[in-house]
């Protein structure tokens, strides 16, 4: 800061207001301007004159993306930006491991500040609503309370002695990537403030996330990156949120209403950064008088403090951490990430853990382009340049060493990528003559090498015809296939949950010759297993960063346990999502969430549509017991005080209205962890509600034969809906009943319980 300033200010006695306010009425509405819109694709303007710098951005969520050039779409080349790359966020909620969430949250935080970043574009936690949402990889799950408890210490994570913001991402409902700049979302209240905000909530009330992001879309008509009703009204008034709103890029399309909303900086897309919303035709505005400066001091006043928190200035400027990044011990953290994120779906007669030395002197042959491929550096703005990736087929190599002959075939064709999809994301950043011009003549180039349809067939039976052959003859055969970024992608929603590259056909028929086969699917969103019956194994897993494909091998030849479950339902086919069956996806214009809170497990278990796999299931190689009778200890008198009157959000409350105790034992030959899943239903209630809902749950590690009590907590938000009328949530009087179990589908021991007085509250 100048010395003026700091004379006006004494660092001895030092006053955050106090500070902020001695800069405003410093600063020139130019000034003011140009700290709340983008100067840079990735950064704000800072103000030379008064040291106070610029906001550096970077995504998120898997890692700290590649530096781009300041005012153009290009990459700048640079040897020193690859960086650790991290799980995707469905592989992290994978692990149910909410230590592992601060764990790899705090790898990103400390590499965002290590790359010289003041706030990282993650975690992104928008809710898997349907199985084609292009983005699902990049969101934690279908059900909110995961999200909240996987959120809530990544978030600590990333911002711990880190001096680095996250910025959790898309406010509200950003579900779909179909007309994702201008979709209008319908939901009601209800499923708004039971499904779609508690994550967001959680990650701003209880984990502090220093910024947020408003959404592309609408919701209700209004654009959410300047929604009075969701910035000012939920945010800010409700919630009491004061710290800084983003815009997504580009999701700002109005300068009178983005001024007059709490949100803080508009980012975009484009390079004429003068021209933002916020910028000149802001600055035009105020001194038409059409709109008025203390908009612009509202919002600049949300960004000095948010320097001032993350010590961009202010006197702790000094002090402020460093960072560091591709530290051994960060690769450390993604493997443990990694290993507990691999999900065991299906293992009949035991198929798996493989036997290492069965492969000794033997020819393994791994089929199926996942195996090799690297993930990296696709999926949107998720890309990451990874210091390196392990592939499954190198991790498989790794572990079996030199006495194996491993022969790798790719099984499918993936016909050369020069679809319009790819073409019209570069069209959308192209901005002048000469790109322009640029542009058209790739586009023709592109046009020539596009692979013809015979080509594209005759290397697909090719493919298809060597793989059969060969596992018709291999000592063990291993398939790895499922999708990739041209699927799980922003930008774009999926047209149908088919594996592509006639993956379906290819499976099938290898299952046939080999009934054995262990099946490895790689993925960010479900998709349809018309062969799974033929499978007698089947490994899961999503993106799962630098070491993804030691993970899966460590599993597959059991040095790991495996001890993810889903995060979501996978469907048996699409019709069956609640979103195609109730509701919409996937349109333009406008998308009406008619299934309301029945998303995901809601929707399967209170219908009876059975799933291929639930929500929550994943296997062991050992198994767990639990005893039929589970301990609820209720806090009755919470239930008594806050019958009457509904709680503010601030007011301190027990932490806990019962304690549940759950007893099993591993009854298995092996150590493994068990996700006890605790589900509440309530049994007699004025309104229509979910057969169950997830409300806690806990992973516990046991040694074979060991036995476990272990205690979950539930807090008063497990047995409320949200009341339209009343606009609060309410816990009504009644019976409840308490089911404990390894999925949403198998639940082993309960018991009822009384709730003796209702009670309602904000929260
Ligand atoms: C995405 C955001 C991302 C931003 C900056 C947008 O298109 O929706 O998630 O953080 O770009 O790259």
């Amino acid at each position: 800061m100048n010395s003026s300033l700091e004379e006006k200010v004494q660092i001895s006695s030092f006053n955050e207001e106090e500070f902020i306010e001695a800069i405003i009425a410093e600063l020139t509405l130019k000034e003011k301007s140009d700290m709340i819109h983008g100067g840079g694709l990735f950064r704000s303007n800072g103000v030379k004159r008064l040291n106070i710098p610029p906001i550096v951005t970077s995504d998120g969520p898997m890692g700290v993306r590649k530096e781009h050039m300041n005012a153009r779409w290009r990459y700048n080349g640079f040897w020193r930006d690859y960086s650790t790359y991290l799980p995707s966020n469905t592989a992290l909620a994978a692990t149910w491991n909410t230590e592992l969430a601060y764990a790899a949250g705090h790898v990103l935080g400390t590499e965002a500040r290590g790359r010289g970043k003041d706030m990282i574009l993650a975690p992104g936690i928008n809710i898997q609503r349907a199985p084609l949402c292009g983005r699902n990889f990049e969101y934690m799950s279908e059900d909110p309370k995961l999200i909240e408890e996987m959120v809530v210490p990544f978030i600590e994570g990333v911002q711990t002695d880190t001096d680095v913001s996250a910025c959790v991402k898309h406010f509200a409902a950003n579900s779909q990537e179909t007309d994702r700049m201008q979709v209008n979302t319908i939901i009601s209240e209800r499923a708004l403030r039971e499904i779609y905000f508690p994550g967001f909530k959680a990650a701003l009330k209880k984990a502090g996330s220093k910024a947020v992001m408003g959404a592309y879309n609408k919701l209700d008509g209004e654009h959410c990156s300047q929604s009075k009703k969701l910035l000012d009204g939920v945010l800010r008034d409700e919630w009491g949120y004061d710290g800084l709103i983003v815009s997504d890029w580009g999701a700002v399309h109005d300068t009178k209403e983005a001024a007059e909303s709490a949100l803080d900086l508009e980012m975009d897309v484009t390079y004429d950064f003068d021209n933002y919303f916020l910028a000149n035709p802001l600055i035009k505005a105020v001194e038409e008088g059409s709109t008025d400066e203390k908009h612009l001091d509202k919002k600049v006043r949300n960004i000095l403090r948010f320097m001032l928190r993350t010590k961009m200035i202010g006197p702790q400027a000094h002090i402020r951490s460093a960072g560091t990044y591709n530290i051994p011990e960060h690769r450390e953290t993604v493997l443990d990430t990694a290993r507990e994120a691999v999900v065991l779906l299906k293992n009949e007669e035991n198929i798996l853990p493989l036997s290492k030395e069965n492969y000794r002197g033997k020819r393994l042959l791994v089929i199926g382009q996942n195996a090799a491929r690297l993930h990296s550096n696709g999926g949107g703005s998720s890309e990451i340049k990874a210091l390196y990736e392990i592939s499954p087929l190198m991790g498989i190599c790794m572990e079996l060493g030199g006495n194996t002959t491993v022969k790798y075939v790719k099984g499918y064709h993936i016909p050369k990528r020069i679809e319009d999809e790819d073409m019209s994301y570069l069209e959308s950043l192209v901005d002048t003559k000469e790109e322009e011009a640029a542009y058209e003549a790739m586009s023709e180039e592109r046009k020539k090498e596009k692979e013809s349809e015979e080509t594209s067939k005759a290397k697909q039976s090719l493919y298809f015809d060597e793989a059969l052959a060969l596992a018709a003859v291999a000592d063990e055969v291993i398939y790895v296939g499922g999708l990739d970024h041209f699927h799980d992608v922003e930008g774009w929603d999926r047209k149908d949950m088919k594996l592509p590259y006639e993956q379906d056909k290819l499976i099938e028929a290898l299952l046939e010759i080999r009934p054995d086969m262990p099946v490895i699917i790689m993925a960010g969103s479900p998709v349809e297993m018309p062969w799974i019956d033929k499978a007698k194994s089947l490994i899961w897993y999503s993106y799962a960063g630098n070491e993804g494909g030691r993970a899966v091998s460590d599993v597959l030849f059991g040095n790991v346990n495996p001890s993810g479950r889903l995060p979501f339902t996978m469907p048996v086919k699409l019709e069956d999502s609640p979103a195609m069956k109730l509701g919409e996806f996937g349109k333009e214009g406008m998308v009406k969430h008619n299934e309301g809170i029945y998303v995901g497990y809601r929707y399967f278990d209170t219908y009876g549509v059975e799933p291929l796999f639930p929500f929550g299931h994943g296997l062991s190689y050992t198994s767990f017991e639990y005893d039929e009778d589970i301990e609820v200890e209720v806090y009755e008198e919470v239930g008594i005080e806050l019958s009457d009157r509904i709680l503010a959000d601030n007011e301190p409350v027990s932490p806990f209205e019962a304690a549940v105790t759950v007893r099993l034992r591993n009854t298995g030959t092996v150590a493994g962890s068990e996700v006890i899943q605790l589900y509440v239903s309530d049994l007699e209630c004025s309104v229509d509600r979910p057969v169950h809902e997830l409300k806690a749950f806990k992973k516990v590690y046991l040694e074979p034969g060991e036995e476990a009590e272990v205690e979950l907590y539930l807090t008063k938000e497990a047995f409320g809906f949200y009341d339209e009328k009343e606009k609060c949530f309410k816990a009504e009087a009644g019976e409840f009943e308490i089911q404990v179990g390894a999925s949403s589908r198998d639940l082993r021991a309960g018991a009822v319980i009384e709730l003796m007085k209702g009670y309602k509250y904000s929260r």
